[in-house]
This record gives structure tokens, C-alpha cells and sequence, in this order.
């Protein structure tokens, strides 16, 4: 297992991403379980680490129960939100 910056929170996460997954599969002690797609990462790195924060929250709203948050689904609905 390897630890990089948590791209939400950035303290120290690990890396849980599988081989052949187009983006990270996170486990960070601050922000727990969630998974990006490479493109919604960049997009993530356009926004303050409060942005950041807000739109976890959403993904574990937007989350079914029992699922891991995928902030790539949060980022989505923003836009489709027209926000
Ligand atoms: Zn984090």
C-alpha cells in the first residue's frame, strides 16, 4: 500500500486504487473512503481545499447506503446543478 497526498484534505492517504481504475480509490484518515476519476481530479485541483471538503460531503449524501462516495458523482450533479 502506498501513501500520497489526499487530494481533498491533503494529509497523508492511502492509495487503495486498483490496477486499471482511471483515477484513485482513497482511504484518508480525515475525509475516510471515497474514489475520483482522473478528470474530476483536476477539476477538484481547481478548488479550495473547502470546496474540496463541501463537495464530500455531497458525495456521501449522494452515496447509496453502504457505498464508497465518489466525488466524481458530487462534481457531476454540481454542474448539472448549473453551479
Ligand atoms: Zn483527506
Amino acid at each position: 500500500m502506498t501513501y500520497i497526498t489526499c487530494p481533498l484534505c491533503g494529509d497523508a492517504a492511502s492509495n487503495r486504487t486498483p490496477a486499471g481504475f482511471n483515477g484513485l480509490v482513497m482511504r484518508c484518515y480525515s475525509c475516510r473512503d471515497y474514489d475520483v476519476s482522473g478528470p474530476a481530479l483536476e477539476k477538484l485541483q481547481g478548488l479550495r481545499v473547502t470546496e474540496r471538503l463541501e463537495v464530500l460531503r455531497e458525495a456521501r449524501e449522494l452515496a447509496p447506503i453502504g457505498t464508497r462516495p465518489s466525488i466524481t458523482m458530487a462534481l457531476k450533479a454540481r454542474q448539472d446543478d448549473g453551479s
